[in-house]
């Protein structure tokens, strides 16, 4: 059961991480509650190619693939709620990796976080690196195996299957864009 107190807090963090409101502010702002600074990846960070990026051990996303849909693939797209960084674009479930975490903790973390994936109706099959130079974001690649309900939170405007070809058409976050003919090479070498 997903209560108010966890709806507020997600709106605050989606906020800090939208630089909005610093993870400070909202754990102030929630005083006596730890669950948001628990994530101690949360914090800007420039990288070796003079970007700004939120995660500051980086960060990791997933690339959820559903191939039993009349037989094509099918691939899950966050469009990301206006204001945050990047508003209004299209890119996967995903954040700040925290220092203890490995990229598919992260991934799959954030995925249920954000979209309400549980990790148990996802398989992993192949993980892929950009990396910035003193700043890396992994995506993690997997397989639906079961049912999911998706739950957009706060930060999410819509959460929607897209057909692979169609991909290229929507507006797509910076990030994501940069990685995606990666991710369907990998894809496609696997088929
Ligand atoms: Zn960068």
């Amino acid at each position: 059961m997903v209560s108010f107190r966890a709806d507020v807090l997600n709106l605050l963090r989606g906020l800090a991480r939208g630089g909005l409101l610093s993870p400070v502010q909202a754990w102030c702002t929630q005083s006596g509650q730890t669950r948001v600074v628990e994530h101690d990846g949360n914090g800007w960070v420039g990288c070796g190619q003079g970007h700004r990026h939120w995660g500051r051990h980086g960060a990791a996303g997933l690339l959820l693939l559903d191939q039993r849909l009349e037989g094509e693939l099918w691939v899950l797209l966050q469009h990301r709620a206006e204001w945050t960084a990047n508003g209004g674009t299209w890119g996967l479930p995903g954040g700040a990796k925290d220092s203890h975490e490995s990229p598919v903790e992260a991934a799959l973390r954030e995925s249920f976080e954000e979209a309400g994936i549980r990790p148990a109706a996802v398989r992993v099959f192949d993980e892929l690196v950009d990396d910035h130079g003193g700043w890396r974001y992994t995506t993690v690649l997997a397989d639906l195996v079961a049912q999911v309900d998706l739950i957009a939170q706060a930060e999410s405007q819509e959460l929607r299957w897209v057909q692979a070809w169609a991909i290229e058409e929507l507006p797509l976050h910076p990030g994501f864009a940069r990685t995606w003919p990666r991710l369907r090479q990998r894809v496609r070498s696997r088929q």
